[in-house]
């Protein structure tokens, strides 16, 4: 029984990494069908607590889950939802802050507005 359960824990986590940008848990439920979406959604939480995945969440939207492998940052359209995925500079945020010494352990940004759709 545990052990059935942490296979469907693995297929949730494949389908996140195998994803390029974010799911929603239903996308998530698309790619696994053997795994219901209830317990997607408790993997998802399970997940977003460990800081294996992150949650984005979009206002009104569904929330977007996407595995959290590397530190990037995400500009959420207001209006049809899209999000864009984009890099910035560790040294960079570090030199707006004019604080010295500061260590960074982690990093978000979120830009929300409306894009050219
Ligand atoms: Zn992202
Ligand atoms: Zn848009």
């Amino acid at each position: 029984m545990k052990r059935r359960r942490s296979q469907k824990r693995e297929l949730v986590l494949k389908a996140l990494k195998a994803a390029r940008g974010s799911l929603s848990a239903a996308d998530i439920h698309k790619k696994v069908t053997k795994v219901d979406l209830t317990t997607i959604y408790r993997n998802l939480d399970m997940f977003v607590k460990d800081g294996m995945v992150k949650k984005l969440n979009l206002g009104d939207g569904e929330a977007q889950y996407e595995y959290n492998d590397h530190d990037h940052h995400h500009a959420i359209c207001l209006d049809c939802d899209k999000v864009i995925h984009f890099t910035a500079p560790d040294q960079k945020i570090m030199e707006l802050l004019k604080v010295k010494g500061f260590q960074p352990e982690s990093l978000e940004i979120t830009l929300r507005g409306v894009c050219k759709h």
